[in-house]
């Protein structure tokens, strides 16, 4: 597990299409603000679902 110690103005949960979708609007809402998108990935991971990992049935 990885420890975050930055400070946000947002926190999304997830990097799946949702979250990153959500946080770009957020910034785009409010320019300036602090937006961490926590994934469960972790650092090196897969940070999120969008594009399909090694053995997966998705489409590419
Ligand atoms: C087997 C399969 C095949 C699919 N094939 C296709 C396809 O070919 N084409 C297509 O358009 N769609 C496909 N889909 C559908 C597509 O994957 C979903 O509609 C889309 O990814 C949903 O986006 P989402 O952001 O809601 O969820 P996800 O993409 O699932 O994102 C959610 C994210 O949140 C993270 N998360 C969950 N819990 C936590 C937590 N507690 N803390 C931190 N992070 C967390 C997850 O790790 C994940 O990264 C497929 C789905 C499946 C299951």
């Amino acid at each position: 597990m990885t420890e975050i110690t930055e400070t946000a103005d947002f926190t999304v949960i997830g990097a799946g299409i949702v979250g990153l979708a959500t946080a770009v609007e957020l910034q785009r809402r409010h320019p300036g603000a602090r937006v961490l998108v926590a994934g469960a990935g972790g650092p090196g991971g897969r940070c999120c679902n969008i594009l399909p990992g090694p053995g997966s049935v998705r489409s590419p």
